[in-house]
């Protein structure tokens, strides 16, 4: 299946982008069917085979494959049922989000790819436990419409149309959470785009760049 190639290549594009530590995160794309194909819990990226990956229906439910879906697999599931533009999830624990995640409630956007990428200032959840419904309801509700968010105490979940979109946004995430950190590191308060210049750079890049780039 297309989609079980692009989960596999995603997971090696983590390891090769370094957004990840062990094991820990998880991806998944929603197919045509409504049914959802996610990592499995506990196997490190780079040993996950095809035939490892979990198919379920929206509830969850394991429709085929022997091992256990992601841990996380409510968030997964909470998010495709907020938000039908989205076919396609990364959740990893990179290191820099996750610094931002114990420290500010929102990482504003400082420059215009991460604006173009995410559509808005990164929000913080509140912090809730790992695989909880708690943790998934915090995240539908603080992501918005926004296509990354940053999980409190815990790393970032990114989303996106494809695949493509949602590794994009994972980049993005961690490269604000960066920004951030190394600016504020200066003493010096960054000047921050503003929440109107922002959502033009956001609707330029989903209907012209974005556009282009499909069109390819
Ligand atoms: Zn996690």
């Amino acid at each position: 299946m297309k989609e079980s190639i692009a989960i596999l290549e995603a997971c090696q594009q983590i390891i090769d982008l370094k957004l990840v530590s062990g094991t820990w995160g998880n991806v998944s794309m929603r197919l045509e069917s409504g049914n959802i194909l996610i990592t499995p819990s506990g196997i490190p990226y780079d040993e996950i085979r095809e035939e490892d990956i979990v198919l379920c229906d929206k509830t969850g439910k394991v429709i085929e494959g022997k091992l256990l879906p992601s841990s996380e697999l409510k968030m997964h599931l909470a998010l495709y049922a907020k938000r039908e533009d989205v076919n396609a999830i990364v959740h990893t624990h990179s290191l820099y989000a996750s610094v931002a995640s114990s420290i500010f409630k929102e990482v504003p956007i400082l420059v215009e790819d991460v604006a173009m990428v995410i559509g808005g200032t990164i929000k913080v959840t509140e912090y809730k436990l790992p695989g909880t419904e708690e943790l998934a309801q915090e995240v539908v509700v603080s992501i918005g419409n926004n296509n990354a968010v940053i999980i409190s105490n815990h790393g970032q979940a990114a989303v996106g149309q494809t695949m493509e979109d949602a590794m994009l946004s994972a980049q993005m995430c961690e490269k604000a959470a960066q920004m951030y950190i190394v600016a504020v590191q200066t003493g010096k308060m960054p000047r921050t785009l503003s929440d109107k210049d922002v959502k033009m750079l956001y609707e330029k890049y989903v209907n012209s760049y974005k556009k282009l780039k499909e069109k390819r």
